[in-house]
């Protein structure tokens, strides 16, 4: 039987591509392997949001190229689409695949193999994921994604509906809605297909156990769709903004158009409808001229906002945008920037959780290993619990018993 494996780099989006992949190949006959040492075709989907993502793409190639030689390796995603004529002419490259290919990659793969036999399903990940919205209309001054993944294209309403039935069908407890954009869904659609309609016609299925937004963006987060997130039975209270900065000066310069006010505002009326949602942010700190004045503007900002968490990224520049143009902040800076912001969201995280103690919570089991498992609650909170009986991808009540730093503990409740 041929084996294959998946490495996926970089974003959701890049995850739910995946995610579809190996279901697909494998309805169709390849074996699923997570090991990519041993198995007979290695699919990577590349990212280049930044250098560091580049490196991370090229070690594992030649790292694939010395301990598994012998692979079909099949390349997609975004730096692969920077450097298409390169790896097309690479010998130890099988395949590669465009990002606007990368719908029909499994079905071309196993038209290359002849492959037609139907096999069981091996779950990929214990919550299903889908795409549904790639590339993006605007033009962030330090962002390479338009470039790689071009204009905003959203999927019809009836395809993700039927996605959605499947994997409720397959036992999928979670679904994770993503996008390159979320908010830009429908947007490029005659039909009136936003996100709200969407959401709306989900919460009519049968047996759905909870849909997970990936990141939002606060310039498309206006007063209806605050009210569905936050008030939809089926929308995990779980909201992660693209926020980027705290300094009107250098939101201005990265092209984002929104005020710190605006984002006050939005972060406010989400915490007022939703008490116990977790409220993420992703920050890019070290961007090219942030003074000292706009990072202190940056920290006071999420230090008092009800931000439960915040994903924290060093300027990377990238070649093509008009930031890597501009005067550049020193690497050292950067780090020190970035460990103040991380040691905060630790703090704002472990204060949050530390509110959750005694409560109960819904959750899915993410990950089960010798009557240890790790729960994932509605709103973002990863628990963990010994003994379990329960098994992966199940539906259960937790309660919290504890949580002390990163570590949260707690126990099912029947
Ligand atoms: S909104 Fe800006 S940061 Fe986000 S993908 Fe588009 S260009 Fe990049």
């Amino acid at each position: 039987m041929t084996s294959f494996s998946i490495q996926s780099f970089g974003c959701r989006v890049n995850q739910a591509e995946a995610f579809e992949w190996a279901d697909t190949l494998q309805s169709h006959g390849l074996v699923y392997r997570s090991d990519s040492w041993r198995s007979d075709i290695v699919l990577v989907n590349t990212c280049t949001l930044t250098s560091r993502a580049d490196r991370d793409v090229r070690h594992f190639l030649n790292k694939i190229g010395r301990k598994n030689p012998e692979a079909r390796v099949i390349l997609t995603g975004c730096y692969s689409e920077r450097f298409l004529d390169d790896f097309q002419k690479n010998p130890r490259v099988w395949q590669v695949f465009r990002n606007d290919e990368k719908e029909n990659l499994p079905y071309r793969i196993l038209a290359e193999l002849g492959f037609r036999a139907e096999t069981a399903i091996k779950p990929f990940r214990s919550r299903a994921l889908i795409k549904i919205q790639d590339g993006c209309d605007f033009r962030c001054s330090f962002c390479i994604i338009p470039a790689v993944r071009g204009k905003s294209v959203s999927l019809p309403e009836e395809k993700i509906m039927e996605q959605v039935r499947n994997y409720t069908k397959q036992g999928y407890r979670e679904i994770v809605l993503t996008g390159i954009h979320l908010c830009s869904y429908g947007t490029d659609r005659p039909e009136e297909d936003s996100l709200v309609s969407l959401l709306q016609r989900m919460e009519k299925i049968e047996g759905l156990g909870r849909i997970r937004l990936s990141s939002l963006d606060p310039r498309f987060l206006n007063r209806k769709l605050r009210d569905v997130i936050t008030h939809s039975p089926i929308v995990c209270p779980h909201f992660h903004i693209s926020l980027q900065h705290g300094s009107e000066d250098i939101l201005r310069r990265m092209g984002r158009k929104i005020k710190v006010e605006d984002y006050r505002l939005i972060l406010d009326d989400l915490r007022q409808k939703s008490p116990y949602a977790a409220l993420g942010a992703d920050l890019i700190v070290g961007f090219p001229g942030e003074t000292e004045n706009d990072f202190e503007s940056l920290v006071g900002f999420v230090e008092k906002s009800p931000l439960t968490y915040f994903h924290v990224f060093t300027y990377s520049q990238r070649p093509g945008t008009p930031a890597a143009r501009w005067k550049q902040v020193g690497e050292r800076t950067k780090k020190e920037r970035a460990a103040r912001l991380r040691e905060l969201s630790e703090r704002k995280s472990g204060q949050f959780r530390k509110g959750m103690v005694g409560g109960v919570w819904e959750g899915i089991i993410i990950k089960k290993k010798e009557g240890t498992a790790q729960i994932l609650t509605s709103n973002y909170v990863s628990v963990h619990v010994s003994p379990c009986v329960a098994v992966e991808r199940e539906r259960v009540q937790v309660k919290i018993t504890q949580s002390e730093g990163i570590k949260t503990r707690g126990q099912i409740i029947d």
